[in-house]
C-alpha cells in the first residue's frame, strides 16, 4: 500500500509548512502531491481539477517558495494570478495572506467594483503577486498604472470559466503582454477543446496534472430530482427545505432576476435568506458573502456566476430552483456540497419543459438522478385557510425559448406571462 505523502516531503520551506500546520491541513490533497513538487521545479503544469480539490493551494504555496527571494520593482508585479469573477480572485489572495503569513510578499488585488486609486497605489510600491480579473487588469495596463514586463509566473485559474464568460480576448492579449520566458500555470474544471489550443499554445511541456475525471460530480454529494409544476417551484423548494435537516445551502438560479424575487419570498417565508449575483455593487456581495460564511444567512440564492468558485466549506446543501441549461454548471453547483469529505444532498427542481436539459446532465454524469415526490406546502397543510390566489385562471405560461435560457447569468427582458409564483402573491 503506498504510504501517504506528508506536506514535509514536498520541498516546502519551514515558514509555510507552519503556515499550512495552523490551517489544521494534515495531508496534501491529490492535486498538491502532483502540482507542487513539478511548479517549485519551474514546470509548466495544466492542472485538471474543480474546486475544492485543493487545487488554490498547489499553485499559491509554491508560489510563495520561488518568489519569496526577490523584490518587486514600482508598477512591475512579478507573478500574475488571473481569475475569472471577483469572488475568487478574492479567495485567491486570502490563499496568499494564509499561506505566505511568515513570508514578506506583497501583494494587490484588481478587481471591478473596488477604488482604482487604491489599487493604483498599491501597485505604485510594487507587489510580488497581482491577482487580477482580465477586465480590470487591462483597464489598469492601458492607463499605464503597470507594466507586465517583468511577470515570471502567471496563473490562468479557471480557464474554462475563463470561456464561459468571454475572456478568451482579453487573456489572450494579456499573455501577449508577459514575457515570453515565464512559468504558466492554467487550472481548469474540464477541458474544452478551446483550453486545450490555449494550453498548446501558451504552455511549453507542461506537466499535466488531474484528479478526477472532468465533470464527475465529487462522489459525496446524494443527488435528487423533483418533478415541480412551473408555478409551484417556491413551494417546493420551502417544502423541501423544512424536510430537509438544511445547515446552510446555496439555491442556484439562472437568472439574476429570480435571484432577487427568491430570496425576498424565502425571507417571507421566515428564513435567513440572501441573494448574491454579478450585478450587486462589491461591498454588498463581499458582506453577504461573509455573513454566509458567518452563518447569519443560511440560505443563499444566487446566480452560476457569483458562485463560480467561491470557497466555503460545509456547505449542507444545493437547491437547483432551475435546472442549469449547461450541464457543466450542475456538476459546479453541485459541487458546492459535499467538500473536503463531508456529504452533502443536492436537489434539483425540473418542470416538463426541462427535461432534455435533465438528459443532458444525466448523460454528463453517466448516472439516473432519482426522482423523489415532494408534496409541497399547500398540499401538506390542508387546513392552512391563507388567502391564495387563483392559479388556474391565468393564461398558460409563456414558454421561454431555449436561446433565452442559456442567458443564464443575463437578465431576461420581459416575463410574458411567465410570471415567477412569488410574484404573484
Ligand atoms: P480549493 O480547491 O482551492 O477551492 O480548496 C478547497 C478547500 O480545501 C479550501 O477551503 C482549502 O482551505 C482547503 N484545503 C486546501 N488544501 C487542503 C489540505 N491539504 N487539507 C485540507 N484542506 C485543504
Amino acid at each position: 500500500m503506498k504510504t501517504p505523502m506528508l506536506f514535509d516531503d514536498l520541498g516546502l520551506s519551514p515558514q509555510t509548512l507552519k503556515a499550512i500546520h495552523e490551517c489544521g491541513y494534515t495531508q496534501p490533497t491529490p492535486i498538491q502531491e502532483k502540482a507542487i513538487p513539478a511548479i517549485l521545479m519551474t514546470r509548466d503544469v495544466v492542472g485538471l481539477a474543480q474546486t475544492g480539490t485543493g487545487k488554490t493551494a498547489s499553485f499559491t504555496l509554491p508560489m510563495i517558495e520561488i518568489l519569496h527571494d526577490g523584490r518587486a520593482k514600482a508598477r512591475m508585479p512579478r507573478s500574475l494570478v488571473l481569475a475569472p469573477t471577483r469572488e475568487l480572485a478574492a479567495q485567491v489572495a486570502e490563499n496568499f495572506d494564509t499561506y505566505g503569513k511568515y513570508h514578506k510578499l506583497t501583494k494587490a488585488l484588481l478587481v471591478g467594483g473596488e477604488s482604482m486609486g487604491e489599487q493604483m497605489k498599491l501597485l505604485d510600491r510594487g507587489v510580488d503577486v497581482l491577482i487580477a480579473t482580465p477586465g480590470r487588469l487591462l483597464d489598469l495596463f492601458e492607463r499605464g498604472a503597470l507594466l507586465l514586463g517583468d511577470i515570471k509566473i502567471l496563473v490562468i485559474d479557471e480557464a474554462d470559466r475563463m470561456l464561459d464568460m468571454g475572456f478568451i480576448p482579453d487573456i489572450e492579449k494579456i499573455v501577449s503582454l508577459v514575457p515570453a520566458i515565464r512559468q504558466t500555470l492554467l487550472f481548469s474544471a474540464t477541458m474544452p477543446p478551446e483550453i486545450k489550443k490555449l494550453a498548446d499554445r501558451f504552455l511549453s511541456n507542461p506537466k499535466s496534472v488531474s484528479v478526477a475525471p472532468p465533470a464527475s460530480p465529487a462522489e459525496t454529494v446524494e443527488q435528487f430530482l423533483v418533478s415541480v409544476p412551473p408555478r409551484r417551484k417556491n413551494e417546493t423548494l420551502n417544502s423541501l427545505i423544512e424536510r430537509e435537516d438544511v445547515k446552510n445551502a446555496f439555491i442556484f438560479c439562472n437568472r439574476k432576476r429570480d435571484v432577487d424575487m427568491l430570496a425576498t419570498w424565502l425571507k417571507k417565508q421566515g428564513h435567513a435568506a440572501a441573494g448574491l449575483h454579478g450585478d450587486m455593487a462589491q461591498p454588498v456581495r463581499t458582506k453577504t458573502l461573509q455573513d454566509f460564511k458567518d452563518g447569519g444567512v443560511v440560505l443563499l440564492v444566487c446566480s452560476d456566476v457569483a458562485a463560480r468558485g467561491l470557497d466555503v466549506s460545509a456547505v449542507s446543501h444545493v437547491f437547483n430552483y432551475d435546472v442549469p441549461t449547461h450541464a457543466d454548471d450542475y456538476v459546479h453547483r453541485i459541487g458546492r456540497t459535499g467538500r473536503a469529505g463531508m456529504k452533502g444532498r443536492a436537489w434539483t427542481l425540473f418542470t416538463d419543459d426541462d427535461r432534455k436539459y435533465v438528459d443532458l446532465i444525466e448523460k454528463l454524469i453517466k448516472k439516473t438522478i432519482p426522482v423523489e415526490t415532494v408534496s409541497d406546502a399547500r398540499e401538506r397543510r390542508p387546513q392552512d385557510s391563507r388567502p391564495r390566489p387563483e392559479r388556474q385562471e391565468r393564461q398558460a405560461p409563456r414558454r421561454t425559448t431555449p436561446r433565452e435560457r442559456e442567458t443564464s447569468d443575463e437578465e431576461v427582458l420581459g416575463f410574458g406571462d411567465d410570471v415567477p409564483a412569488f410574484l404573484r402573491r
